[in-house]
């Protein structure tokens, strides 16, 4: 087996950087110019101890804009920490660029501290330790006492979905030497990304907090990847970890029926051999919550001779040339698919209902430039620490700034961050749309931002931009119907088209769905959640359901970047496993109800306290939901780091 660990060595200290020994000092200095200057601050500081690092002065983050990320305050702080960065990669090139230590581990917490803009607190540093991904293990399970062969032997675990969850699991698992199955539904591995190949699918986070510890290295091509990187991805993880010989494809888990008196889970697959049924110890379902498509019922869609597919369902190679096509939907697809599609198409209506806001980023269409890869290869540990700071500023710069103020009174906002974003996202409205008023009317969303999930866009060519072009029409007078050839809109408009594609998501609320689960006394899920919708204690456990856990479970989303989030619960859920399999691996282990009440309570109160708790969201997505309550995850990335740390087994049952 190939080791990420070896991966990432060769990289990182034992051998020497060619690319670098044979750069000039020209280049040595243009590449440095790509760098980023927080980045360069605390990693110099990590390798050298320059105490002058220190006094460096950051932006102030008074008087509001709490959301931004601080950075350095003066532009000659910033040639000064470049010029230094310089010189210490030319000393490091004329002294062979070969291994290299990693600095004083006791400077780690300033370091970090340095590249973050914050005082790191003592009790994140573990967290962003691992996340560094020095240690591509470190979210893996450390055996407290090596179990009997025999007992691991007996031992089998079945692991549902190839995601990024799923993926990460069997990884795990292996690592660990339990035995372990894997169903996926889909022919391929990569979840969301096997499935999502619109055009201008692409991340709207970083990807480079979007690979696993053991990934750290893997080469990032973009800021924000495409779908095609993404999957490029997913299969080096299944190649090189040996998973797919685990893998059973095509498979889709139909059922899993708890048997108490066996202590185990009763599987029912469906795959090319037909149904089939096996018991597994424990499952770890990562079936995620993006990957069931919803299609709106609409009047006389049935009628319609051409074209229609749903975005996750793009026929590959199609060409819409010369075409003219209808996108139902304004979410993130949408917004992202627009402005690709509006490059070939004859003509593009698209079916807004709700618009969303739109947050600029300047590089978010392109690839890195030669000289940002050129920093991840060459520059020791720059990877590392840009890992971090990109990570961590989802907990520093954000995390607990959306709360709702209750004193801030806005007619359009719940509090100061939120006007801030509102205003600076008006402004870049109203400076694309200068010559079409109507249109910037109809694109300025009534709930505030934050309540919906933002659409990132590049400033330079986005949806706002498809929507100037002349062969591209935005409608906003709903849907009344389909017919033969076209749409009919509720002002008795026909559009004809030879295409319609559904933009129109998935069902983000139906966690486990359509899979028929069944704890203890053929408890279903749906029943225990009937009065409250999806819960689970730290998103991972139900009562009355053993050995069961999830992945991207109900309020996971939002707190940490959901690689991290799903390697924590992974982790967590493996420390589990490892209490089982040293009580013999014939036993159970669950949540206790008074500890999954109280963590939903706490889940809940905290959520109220959120912006998007504000009654101007209108989002049913992740955010407001039939229940009251909101499907998100309400705490800071460090506050989860703690909880999923190791189990508490006082709001555990376990029984050998
Ligand atoms: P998934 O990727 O959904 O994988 C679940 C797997 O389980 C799938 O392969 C599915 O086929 C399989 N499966 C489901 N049910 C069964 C069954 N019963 N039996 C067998 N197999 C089953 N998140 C971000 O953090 N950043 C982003 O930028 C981002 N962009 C996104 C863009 C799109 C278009 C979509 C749809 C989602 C995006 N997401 C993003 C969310 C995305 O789902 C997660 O980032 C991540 O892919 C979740 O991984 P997962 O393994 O938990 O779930």
């Amino acid at each position: 087996m190939q080791d990420a660990a070896l991966v990432q060595n060769s990289i990182l200290g034992t051998s020497i950087r060619t690319e670098l020994l044979e750069a000039s000092d020209e280049e040595i200095r243009d590449a440095i110019e790509f760098a980023d200057p927080m980045v360069l601050r605390g990693l110099l500081y990590q390798l050298t101890g320059d105490e002058s690092l220190a006094s460096i002065r950051l932006e102030s983050m008074d008087g509001g804009r709490k959301y931004a990320v601080p950075g350095i305050a003066e532009a000659s702080d910033v040639e000064l920490i470049k010029a230094k960065a310089v010189a210490y990669l030319k000393s490091y090139r004329d002294a062979g660029a070969g291994a290299i230590e990693f600095g004083v581990a006791e400077r780690l917490q300033r370091s970090l501290g340095f590249t973050a803009g914050v005082e790191m607190p003592n009790e994140d540093l573990e967290q962003w330790r691992e996340e560094l991904g020095l240690d591509p293990w470190a979210r893996g399970l450390d055996w407290q006492i090596q179990p009997a062969p025999s007992v691991l032997e007996e031992f089998e675990v079945v692991v549902i979905g190839a995601g990024m969850g799923g993926l990460n699991a069997a990884v795990q698992l292996k690592h660990a030497g339990i035995k372990y199955t894997l169903f996926e539904k889909d022919a391929e591995v990569g979840g969301t990304w096997y499935e999502n190949h619109y055009p201008g699918a692409r991340l709207d986070t970083e990807s480079r907090s979007y690979t696993h510890l053991y990934g750290a290295y893997f080469g990032y091509a973009a800021r924000f990847n495409e779908w095609a990187e993404n999957e490029r991805y997913f299969n080096w993880v299944a190649d090189a970890f040996e998973l797919r010989e685990d893998i059973a494809f095509n498979t889709e888990v139909i059922s899993l029926i708890w048997d108490d008196e066996a202590s185990n889970w009763v599987v029912t697959t469906e795959g090319p051999h037909g149904r089939r049924v096996s018991r597994a110890n424990a499952v770890i379902s990562a079936v995620g919550i993006l990957n069931r498509p919803t299609i709106p019922e609409i009047v006389g869609a049935t009628d319609f001779k051409g074209q229609t597919w749903h975005t996750a369902r793009w026929p590959e190679g199609r060409d819409l040339n010369g075409k003219k096509v209808a996108v139902i939907g304004s979410a993130c697809t949408a917004y992202q698919m627009v402005p690709e599609l509006a490059l070939d198409v004859e003509h593009l209506y698209l079916f807004q209902r709700t618009p969303q806001w739109q947050f600029p980023v300047g590089d978010y269409r392109s690839q890195f430039a030669p000289q940002v890869t050129w920093l991840d290869r060459n520059f020791p540990y720059y990877v590392n620490f840009l890992r971090f700071r990109v990570c961590s500023l989802t907990v520093y710069a954000l995390g607990g700034t959306l709360d709702i103020d209750p004193d801030f009174k806005d007619p359009y906002s719940p509090s100061l961050v939120v006007k801030e974003k509102r205003d600076e996202c008006i402004a870049f409205l109203e400076r694309k749309f200068e010559s079409r008023p109507d249109l910037l009317e109809k694109m300025i969303p009534a709930h505030p931002p934050y309540t919906a999930r933002p659409v990132v866009v590049d400033e330079g060519y986005g949806i706002a931009d498809a929507l100037l072009r002349d062969n591209v029409t935005l409608v906003t007078d709903g849907i009344e119907q389909m017919n033969e050839t076209g749409i009919v809109s509720n002002d008795g408009s026909h559009y004809d088209v030879d295409v319609i594609v559904y933009a129109t998501g998935f069902k983000p609320n139906e966690n486990l769905w359509p899979m028929e689960v069944r704890g203890r006394d053929g408890l279903r899920v749906e029943e225990l959640w009937a009065k409250t919708g999806p819960q689970a204690y730290l998103g991972a456990m139900v009562p009355d359901f053993p050995n069961f856990f999830m992945i991207f479970g109900p309020n996971t989303a939002g707190g940490l970047p959901i690689a991290a989030s799903e390697e924590l619960i992974t982790r967590y859920a493996l420390e589990c496993l490892e209490r089982l399999i040293s009580d013999g691996g014939k036993g159970s282990i669950e949540v206790t109800e008074e500890a999954y009440r109280s963590y939903n309570e706490e889940t809940d109160r905290r959520n109220e306290k959120k912006v998007w708790s504000d009654p101007r969201a209108t989002s049913g997505y992740y955010y407001l939901r039939e229940f009251g309550r909101s499907a998100r995850c309400p705490y800071d990335g460090t506050e989860l780091w703690q909880f999923l740390r190791h189990p508490n087994f006082d709001e555990l049952i376990v029984k050998s």
